[in-house]
Order: structure tokens, then C-alpha cells, then sequence
């Protein structure tokens, strides 16, 4: 595990996948400062360096999608997962929580998604909706103060696939016709000082537009679930207030239970052994980047 970006979840769940497989692991976190990368060494010396010490794997999280491809470039024969490349993308929890929603639902195909929050800075709703177009999902609803308004690129993916999508300002009006309902938090850290200053002065305003309380909740649909990528915000300018985890809908822990689930399975998948008939895929020995 190479983290170069704060990480809680993906981080210990990457730990505890490969322990459970029986494989060692070791973890560098706050990378910048504590890795070589402090020394202004580069990202393709560091997976050389993986690499001549026998790793066979390596979760790289990094601020942008360039040093994933950095990485992904120098590997010869390791395996490396993207586990966080920026304000880009998030595979992994885009594979945990498509597992969620699939225990669930049995498929993709026919849902209706909801994304509340920051739908213009979250990976997740990028890597999700990546993932999500491959299946026939009926619409997608966003629910956004217009600062965080999805971008560009995820609305083009909607509308080559074709997906009809629906933004609005207020979780209460597309609620009810979710099947599943996406909270984020705002991204503090990813935006720039003048967009800290304007959310400052107008966070008081949007704060209940987005804001799943039991208010949203009661509007779902009786099977409709509730999840959220973590960590969210605590305290005044919470978007997920604890109260909810004891809805029914609420899948929040689940997501992290399937974390390791699907972590695991992923691992596995990609270093077994070729010969080994349940993994048996067309997936390449190095630089896979999921
Ligand atoms: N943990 C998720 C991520 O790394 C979501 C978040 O940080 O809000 O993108």
C-alpha cells in the first residue's frame, strides 16, 4: 500500500484483503513525506524499487491521474491498483459499491440512482457511474448546490450511453424516485481558496438542500437504500446525520463490510496462480490498472 492521500478505509481494508489471503503487507502512508518521494525520488523508481524487493502487488493512491499512469508505466511484472488517483476516479469502492447494490437488487439493470453532495469533486460518483453505464440503469438524478454540479465528463458519459439524468438543487425533489440514494460530503480539501470563501458564505443556505436527514429518508421508496462512500462530515455541516444509520434503508456499514469482500476477490483474482481454474481470466500479469 503506497498512499499519497489520507486514507482510513481503503487503506486498512487493502491491509486486511491481502492479510486475510495470507499475503505480508506493507504500508506507506502519508507518502510525500514519508516514503522517498521526500527525497524528490520519482514514482517510476519507487515501483522499481517494489518490484526488486519482491512485491507482487501494490494499491497506489495518489492526488492525480498522471502518477497513476507514472506508475502503471514502470511496472514490469507487479500488479497495480489505482486506490485513489486525485478528484478523478476510485475503481475500487466503485466495485464495492456496485457489490452493495447488487446484493441488494440482484443487478444494476432498471435502477434508478440518486447522487447527493459534491458531485462535481467526488471520484466515487465518477468511478460509480463508469461502472454503472455498462449496465441498463434507467436514470440518474443529482442533487447539487450548483458550485458542486457534476462535470463535464460525467454528464457526456450519461448522454453517450444514453442515460437520461435529471440535476436539481434539493435531495427532497428527487428522493422520491431514487432506488438508490448516493450521499457525499463536500470536498473541503479539493477546493481552491476563493471556492472555500463563496461555500463559506453560502453553506448556510444550500446546507438543508442537500442535507439526508430523516426528513429525506421518510420521502424513499420503502425498498430504497441509502449509502455513502465515507467518511463523512461530523458536527454542524454534517450531510448524513448518525440518526439515519438506524433506518432500515441505510447501507453505509455494509459498504465498508463489502470493501474487504470485494478487495479480496479482486486480489485474488489477479495474483492467483494462471494454472488456478476459478481465477482464470484474460487480465495481464502486470500494470493492471482497474
Ligand atoms: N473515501 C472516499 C474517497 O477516497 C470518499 C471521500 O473521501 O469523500 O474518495
Amino acid at each position: 500500500n503506497l498512499f499519497d492521500e489520507p486514507s482510513t478505509r481503503t487503506m486498512g481494508s487493502f491491509h486486511q484483503s491481502a492479510s486475510l489471503l495470507g499475503c505480508s503487507v506493507f504500508n506507506v502512508h502519508g507518502a510525500a513525506r514519508f516514503s522517498s518521494f521526500a527525497k524528490n525520488e520519482s514514482i517510476a523508481d519507487t515501483i522499481r524499487v517494489a518490484e526488486a524487493q519482491g512485491f507482487d502487488a501494490l494499491a497506489f493512491r495518489y492526488g492525480n491521474e498522471q502518477g497513476i499512469h507514472e506508475a502503471v508505466s514502470a511496472a514490469e511484472r507487479m500488479v497495480l491498483i489505482n486506490a485513489g488517483s486525485g478528484a478523478n476516479e476510485h475503481p475500487t469502492q466503485a466495485g464495492l459499491d456496485a457489490l452493495t447494490i447488487m446484493q441488494e437488487f440482484g443487478t444494476l439493470d432498471g435502477l434508478t440512482l440518486g447522487f447527493v453532495g459534491d458531485c462535481r469533486n467526488s471520484r466515487t460518483i465518477r468511478s460509480l457511474i463508469r461502472l454503472a453505464v455498462q449496465y441498463n440503469i434507467k436514470r440518474v438524478y443529482f442533487a447539487a448546490p450548483e458550485m458542486f454540479s457534476p462535470s463535464d465528463d460525467v454528464l457526456e458519459l450519461l448522454i453517450t450511453n444514453p442515460i437520461p439524468y435529471v440535476l436539481s438543487p434539493d435531495v427532497c425533489t428527487i428522493a422520491p424516485h431514487v432506488d438508490v440514494l448516493y450521499v457525499t460530503r463536500i470536498q473541503w480539501e479539493r477546493m481552491r481558496g476563493w471556492q472555500k470563501l463563496l461555500w463559506r458564505m453560502r453553506r448556510a443556505k444550500f446546507h438543508k438542500a442537500f442535507v439526508v436527514d430523516e426528513r429525506v429518508t421518510d420521502m424513499l421508496r420503502e425498498k430504497a437504500i441509502v449509502m455513502h462512500p465515507l467518511p463523512r462530515v461530523s458536527g454542524k455541516w454534517r450531510e448524513l446525520p448518525e440518526e439515519t444509520d438506524t433506518n432500515h434503508r441505510s447501507r453505509i456499514w455494509k459498504q465498508v463490510e463489502n470493501g474487504n469482500l470485494f478487495r479480496m476477490a479482486l486480489l485474488a483474482a489477479l495474483l492467483a496462480p494462471r494454472e488456478y481454474p476459478v481465477f482464470q481470466s484474460d487480465i495481464k500479469a502486470a500494470s493492471i490498472y482497474v
